[in-house]
């Protein structure tokens, strides 16, 4: 035996065998329970099956080869311990049957309680509890329950039917109130319903009971809603559960008894204090059930005084051993605590500031470890706008926060009404079950969308994410009627009209109009609040933060900002320059004519007109975005997208030409627009003449804006400040276009310059696939590479992301062909390796050649690591991603260990 047993793989781990650093094969709920165990805390003995247990059931059907064997050995030995004989007719002893993955997943798995019990074992428990009749027989029906319902998938309202009716029959709604007899004709009942429905009696072989446990344990992991939640939490499909086999202990031995969950400080807002709720004379699942009204923790303190100071010194304790927030389940038995979970607890957004900041403050971590365990998803949600709430609104439904923001406004229901109201100027909140690509225009058009259905993954949250508008998905309280126009709600009607407010981060629906504003946060970031001055732990702990990362952060934060008021306010939020100044939106506006003239330009001298009167406007623009960012670079992309956007569209144009005829009027101009936007219609825009094909093709464009670059640094200078201009070409795919743009550009700033000391540096976008796999030869005539993500995904995956966002990436999502969107985060094995092998080798051909990104991606978390670890020299967002950058950019260096090379 002995020697089968070294043969065998270990399955099977008792408590004293493991500790918190083997989730992966003990799941969080046994590595926490060994934890405690081996710390001396007070845990009911028991032992944990594998997750590669349940991998190896899971995958042939059957418990895999020596799982009985072990399963059968620890049982011996916890009877040894215990003194006591599963289900043993005179004492027995009985155990739950608890799963418990590596990652959390509250409420998708099963447990089972009291294993154990049958008709003779409950009158053995009975004795042992000094004749308490109604204890036992509690205890059974609810085994019978819990394994009906679990193990053999009887439906759940049938027991609380019978539940019911007892109690009605009684006239109480509190299952306190049953006695002895009644819970014995309880068990009777429960025992039909549970042959009903599977055709056999009640298990009465307490090892029966625990195997079937066990094995429903393990099938639990591919339970719908346990697959659902994975999905959505993008929790891997095969890592399986552990099953936990703990000794029962009982909370619901009368008065002196009882079962509480608690937080070492209050997860909400981080505040110092313990945090819970007691349940008198229950079993564990009630607190949660909520099937009778808890007691705030504190009030054990008078019931029980000495196990609740055990208790809070047990969480001190806790937090010190785990330097963290933690939450824990306990239970009281007769007067003596014990412990029966721990784990280090979720948290929202600012109590992970605030905490981190306090358990530096009680040095049990450093700024390094606080960094760590703050995140940029958590700020840029701190960074919302909110829905001031101390008036009177209460939410009437909770969904998912499926995409962030406070957004208020009238309830609609189709996309076209949507459209229609949206163009008058009203906030609109697209109210569907679900959405699908048809949705797309109201989608749009909306502040907000709002769902029945779907989760964090579905079309709604989605694409509302990518387009950065409010969501609430899977409301599930709320009923859509979308051919009546209304939706009702708690008891309520809700007409297209009305109006409602949605909170994307918390998932709560609000009828009428919440006021919005800004959060403190941004209040501290546009430094209207004084950190060293208020009594606001959140700030505090922000700006604590926020410094740090600071310190560590090699890669440095510049911001995407076309005019001086983006640049003013990406500057206080602590950008470093300019990554991205787009020119394009310089040609819009009243400026539309001129850029008519331009592309009508017939005649000799008539481009060099509007060229003319272009170059001072657009030295304006630059000299106040110099001036704004004075001192640091300023990365100026040339112009972009191709000309004919500029012009109305076709149809417009068409029916202009058309009214005007009729009318008898002069249709000259409209007739050439119209000749001009046909002759440049193109098939495949985003791949046709636009970027450095424009430079190109349209003799004098490009050398007007190098002029107006020039000239603008050049007055900033003689003005005593210091512009630092970079020149940035787009869309170059070989060194020839950049080099044919560079010759001209350089003869300009020569002689703009002159000896004013200002210096202009040329470089390119690395935006085509092409230019990232020719990059050494493009550095040749480069002084620094921007990595456009945006064009790099577009063009490396060959999607057109203005379609297929809302098209079909739902799908994609479905499906698990990308975790996230390419276009949210980088695509490092294909996308990155471009951004890769360019940086790479444009630095082997030019030594030290800067390299930023200017993509969406630039302020994304998990890329700003990805270009840290590829070692950009910096990433330019958008002025609200600046600080979530920042943070990330800190993070990445903790994270890789790095040191602090600023
Ligand atoms: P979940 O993961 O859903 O919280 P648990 O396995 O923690 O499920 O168990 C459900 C409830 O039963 C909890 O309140 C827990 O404290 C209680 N419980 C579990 N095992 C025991 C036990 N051996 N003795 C007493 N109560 C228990
Ligand atoms: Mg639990
Ligand atoms: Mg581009």
């Amino acid at each position: 035996m002995a020697a089968q047993e070294t043969v065998d793989h270990k399955y099977v781990y008792d408590f004293s065998e493991g500790n918190k650093d083997l989730k992966d094969l003990l799941g969080g709920k046994g590595a926490n329970l060994a934890e405690m165990t081996n710390l001396g805390l007070p845990v009911p003995p028991g032992f944990t099956i594998t997750t590669e247990a349940c991998q190896a059931y899971l995958a042939t059907g059957r418990e895999p080869d020596g799982l009985a064997g072990q399963i059968e050995a620890h049982l011996e030995s916890l009877e040894r311990a215990m003194g006591k004989r599963l289900g043993d007719p005179g004492d027995p002893l009985l155990v739950s049957v608890r799963s418990g993955a590596r990652f959390s997943m509250p409420g998708m798995m099963e447990t089972v309680l009291n294993v154990g019990l049958n008709d003779q074992s409950v009158v053995g428990l009975s004795a042992q509890a000094g004749g308490n009749d109604r204890f036992a027989w509690d205890s059974y029906r609810r085994l019978i329950q819990m394994f009906g319902k679990t193990v053999c998938e009887v439906p759940g309202e049938e027991f609380e039917h019978a539940l019911d009716q007892i109690k009605s029959a009684k006239g109480t709604h509190d299952d306190l109130d049953l006695d002895a007899d009644d819970l014995r004709g309880l068990v009777d009942a429960y025992k039909k319903i549970f042959l009903k429905h599977t055709g056999r009696e009640f298990p009465q072989q307490p090892r029966e009971q625990l195997d079937l446990a066990i094995r429903a344990v393990f099938e639990s992991w591919n339970a719908e809603r346990a697959v659902l939640y994975r999905r959505q939490e993008r929790i891997p499909a095969d890592l399986g559960t552990a099953v936990n086999v703990v000794t029962m202990v009982f909370g619901n031995l009368g008065p002196d008894s009882g079962t509480g969950v608690a937080f070492t400080r209050d997860p909400a807002s981080g505040a110092q204090g313990i945090y819970g709720d007691y349940l008198a004379n229950a079993q564990g699942e009630d607190v949660v059930a909520g099937i009778r009204n808890t007691v705030p923790l504190q009030e054990l303190g008078q019931l029980d005084r000495a196990s609740y100071d055990e208790l809070l010194g047990i969480m001190a304790r806790l937090e010190e051993h785990y330097k963290d927030l933690c939450d824990i389940e306990f239970t009281i038995e007769r007067g003596k605590l014990w412990m029966l979970q721990t784990r280090v607890g979720k948290r929202t957004a600012a109590a992970a500031f605030v905490i981190a900041g306090q358990l530096v403050d009680e040095g049990l971590i450093d700024l390094d470890e606080a960094l760590h365990r703050v995140n940029g998803a958590q700020l840029a949600q701190l960074m919302f706008p909110r829905f001031q709430l101390d008036h009177e609104f209460q939410p009437v439904a909770t969904g998912i926060g499926a995409s962030p923001g406070a957004a208020s406004g009238t309830v609609v229901f189709t996309s076209a009404r949507a459209v229609e109201l949206a163009a008058e100027g009203r906030s609109v909140i697209l109210v569907r079950r679900e959405t699908n690509p048809d949705d797309l225009n109201g989608m749009i058009a909306a502040k907000g969308i709002l769902t029945s259905r779907g989760g964090k993954t579905s079309h709604a949250a989605v694409v509302a994410r990518g387009m950065g508008k409010t969501c609430v998905s899977g409301a599930d309280e709320i009923d859509v009627n979308v051919p009546a126009k209304r939706f009702t709600v708690a008891g309520q009607t809700v007409q297209e009209g009305d109006v409602v407010s949605i909170d994307g981060t918390t998932g709560k629906v609000y009828l009428g109009e919440v006021p919005v504003m800004p959060s403190e946060v941004v209040q501290y970031f546009e430094g209207s609040l004084d950190p060293e001055h208020i009594d606001n732990a959140l700030v505090r702990a922000v700006h604590r933060i926020m410094t740090h990362a600071d310190g560590k952060r090699r890669l440095a934060v510049r911001t995407n900002a076309d005019t001086g008021a983006d640049a003013a306010r990406a500057r206080r939020f602590g950008a470093e320059g300019i990554g991205l100044c787009r020119t394009e939106h310089m040609f819009l506006g009243d400026r539309r004519e001129l850029v008519e003239r331009l592309i009508l330009a017939r005649a000799p001298g008539e481009r060099e007109a509007a060229l003319a009167a272009l170059l001072p406007l657009q030295r304006a623009d630059f000299e106040e975005i110099f001036r704004e960012m004075d001192g640091l670079p300023v990365t100026v992309r040339l112009i972009d997208p191709p000309l004919h956007e500029f012009l109305p569209p076709l149809e417009q144009l068409a029916v202009n030409v058309a009214v005007a005829q009729e009318r008898g009027e002069d249709v000259a101009k409209e007739e050439a627009l119209l000749a001009a936007v046909r002759r440049m219609h193109e098939e495949n825009p985003m791949l046709g003449l636009r970027g450095v094909r424009l430079g190109l093709v349209i003799p004098g464009l490009f050398a007007m804006q190098v002029r107006a670059i020039a000239e603008a640094a050049v007055s900033c200078a003689r003005d005593g400040g210091v512009a630092k201009p970079e020149i940035m070409v787009p869309l170059v795919g070989a060194v020839q276009e950049l080099e044919t743009v560079r010759a001209e550009a350089e003869k300009i700033i020569a002689e703009v310059v002159g000896d004013s000391g200002v210096e202009v540096l040329i470089g390119t976008m690395i935006e085509v696939p092409r230019a990232a796999l020719t990059a050494g030869q493009i550095a040749e005539a480069a002084q620094f590479f921007s990595f456009g993500t945006n064009d790099l995904t577009q063009m490396g995956w060959g999607f057109s992301r203005d379609d297929v966002e809302g098209a079909f990436f739902w799908r994609y999502l479905e499906l698990g062909i990308f975790g996230i969107s390419p276009f949210e985060s980088i695509d490092r094995d294909g996308v990155g390796r471009l951004v890769r092998i360019a940086a790479e080798e444009g630095r082997a051909a030019r030594p030290g050649l800067k390299l930023g990104v200017c993509g969406e991606h630039g302020g994304d978390p998990d890329s700003v690591h990805f270009f840290h670890e590829v070692g950009l020299d910096y990433v330019s967002c958008s002025p609200f991603r600046v600080p979530v950058a920042r943070l990330e950019a800190g993070r990445a260096v903790v994270e890789t260990g790095g040191s602090d090379s600023r």
